[in-house]
């Protein structure tokens, strides 16, 4: 066997397209006819327990990265190749693999966050003694990391505006990787290995769902599908500006997420496919809005690289010292959807049934936590890490520093006022009662607030404050002005 055969490990980048480790090696290998190894390794970190004892990887996100590696694999043998699968630590397995298989280079894309980096580290030293060379490259990003405006990474502006004003001025975004027509097949007898069972990593099947927002199912297939749905059948698109912030329909905003995180899709193909909208269609500020969230997606990927751990500090980015409660009691009424707010509640609910919650949905709740309730930030943060289908570090953590109003773009204490927010983005009451069915028969002009409901107007709507749905756990002004002077008053570390 050649030693010179490239291993390609695939991380959070489960796609064929636009997918650069893949293509160089498809190339090196049309030149110097080497195989090619596409490894993907369950790594057994990431279905440990988290700081505060949430399973990292819960059951949502675990069953939709089956789904994903399980489409890979197919792809790949679309292409005459396969898809090597391994449960264990990547600088056990890799190496191990190195060694059987006559590895000469591992192409792997680039991450940034701690843990993941210090996989890297490892396992670049002991390729190094092995004298296999580690080849990185960069790709979950729209604008490429080198082509950032900014000399260096530490350049990068505390404030999203500036950052989105300095490479709008100049964008740049890079051509989109062609998938290989054709890789050349694993040498026979390689052991490809099962892929495994969500039992095999601890976890239980999450029950279905017929409320959920939408049905996620793992893979580049079904992302390219979902999109193709959202931009070209449906022509959403052209509407997403003004439907984002909504909270019930599928179709409120592009639903993309679950995919990016993982890769299924690339922030450049979701671009070129706006733009052939904005050609074929039509462009408008929608388009436009699409593409400034997916630089919001950038900004924090920037932010982490530039800030390293600070991201996970209880301080945060700023470097706060609040005085957080760890109040487990009222962080089970917020984690269970029974704070007596239904906004938070129908979020906390829907989230805690299928993995997913809104952009507006998550603003709410990440502010009711900190701003009303107190309670340490990270808590809210890892129980999200642990749910959401759509879990990135950097977008995770990144916009809970903001919302905690610890993060890089703090303008000092910004708190939802969860009343006005119920009654400006769920007006008719439809998305909490989806949620809250114990709300259903309550009027337009209570539902947001049920504590104001008298005895009779209970009985006649069918609920019993403290009993069928419960009391407001705080008052909402009381408890904002009470977190603001401890805000106020923290000291910088
Ligand atoms: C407290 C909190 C935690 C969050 N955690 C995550 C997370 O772990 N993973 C994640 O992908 N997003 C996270 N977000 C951002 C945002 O809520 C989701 O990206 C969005 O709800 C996904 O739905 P969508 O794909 O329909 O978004 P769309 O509105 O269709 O936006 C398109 C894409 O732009 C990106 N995007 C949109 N808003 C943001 C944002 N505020 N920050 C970063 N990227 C954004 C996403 O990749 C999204 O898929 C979080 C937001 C908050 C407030």
């Amino acid at each position: 066997m050649n030693k010179q055969s490239i291993l390609v490990w695939f991380r959070n980048d489960l796609r064929s397209h636009d997918c650069e480790t893949l293509y160089r090696a498809s190339q090196d290998a049309q030149q110097t006819g080497v195989k090619i190894f596409p490894v993907y390794c369950f790594d057994p970190a990431h279905f440990d327990k988290t700081h505060f004892g949430f399973e990292k990887t819960g059951a949502f996100r675990a069953k939709f990265l089956i789904e994903t590696v399980v489409n890979l694999r197919e792809s790949l043998r679309s292409l005459s190749s396969d898809l090597i699968v391994r449960v264990g630590h990547p600088d056990q397995v890799l190496p191990e693999l190195v060694q059987q298989l006559e590895i000469g280079a591992v192409y792997y894309h680039a991450e940034v966050t701690t843990e993941e980096k210090t996989v890297e580290k490892k396992l670049g030293s002991i390729l190094k003694q092995l004298n296999v060379s580690f080849k990185s490259f960069w790709g979950s990003t729209l604008i490429h990391l080198n082509d950032l405006p900014f000399g260096d990474i530490a350049e990068l502006p505390e404030l999203f505006t500036h950052f989105r004003k300095q490479v709008e001025a100049n964008l740049t975004i890079r051509e989109v990787f062609p998938t290989p027509d054709r890789l050349p097949s694993l040498p026979e007898g390689t052991e490809i290995g099962e892929i495994p069972t969500l039992a095999r990593l601890g976890l239980k099947e999450p029950a279905p769902c017929d409320r959920a927002v939408l049905q996620f199912e793992g893979g580049e297939t079904k992302a390219l599908e979902r999109l193709a749905h959202y931009f070209w059948d449906s022509d959403r698109l052209q509407v997403y500006k003004q439907t984002r912030n909504g909270m019930l329909h599928a179709n409120d905003s592009s639903k993309l997420s679950p995919w990016l995180a993982l890769g299924c899709i690339s922030p450049s193909y979701i671009y070129t496919q706006v733009k052939k909208y904005e050609c074929d269609r039509l462009a408008n500020d929608s388009t436009y809005w699409l593409i400034f969230e997916l630089l919001w997606r950038d900004y924090y990927r920037f932010v982490a690289a530039k800030h390293g751990n600070k991201l996970f500090y209880r301080s945060g980015l700023r470097g706060t010292d609040i005085p957080w409660e760890q109040d487990w009691k009222r962080f089970e009424l917020w984690q269970t959807g029974n704070t007596g707010f239904p906004l938070v509640d129908a979020n906390m609910r829907e989230l805690a049934s299928t993995g997913f919650m809104s952009n507006r949905g998550r603003q709410n709740v990440a502010s009711f936590l900190t701003k009303n309730l107190g309670i340490d930030w990270r808590m809210g943060a890892e129980w999200f890490e642990s749910l959401l289908i759509d879990y990135d570090p950097c977008s995770n953590w990144g916009n809970w520093n903001y919302t905690a109003g610890i993060g890089n773009d703090a303008r000092g204490f910004r708190f939802f006022n969860i009343n006005k927010q119920a009654k400006d983005y769920d007006p008719q009451g439809e998305y909490v009662k989806h949620w809250l069915p114990e709300l259903m028969e309550i009027p337009v002009t209570k539902i947001h607030q049920p504590w104001q409901l008298l005895a009779v107007e209970q009985k006649r709507f069918n609920v019993r404050l403290g009993v069928d749905y419960p009391h407001p756990v705080v008052d909402l002004f009381t408890s904002a002005k009470a977190n603001e002077e401890i805000y106020n008053n923290s000291v910088y570390l």
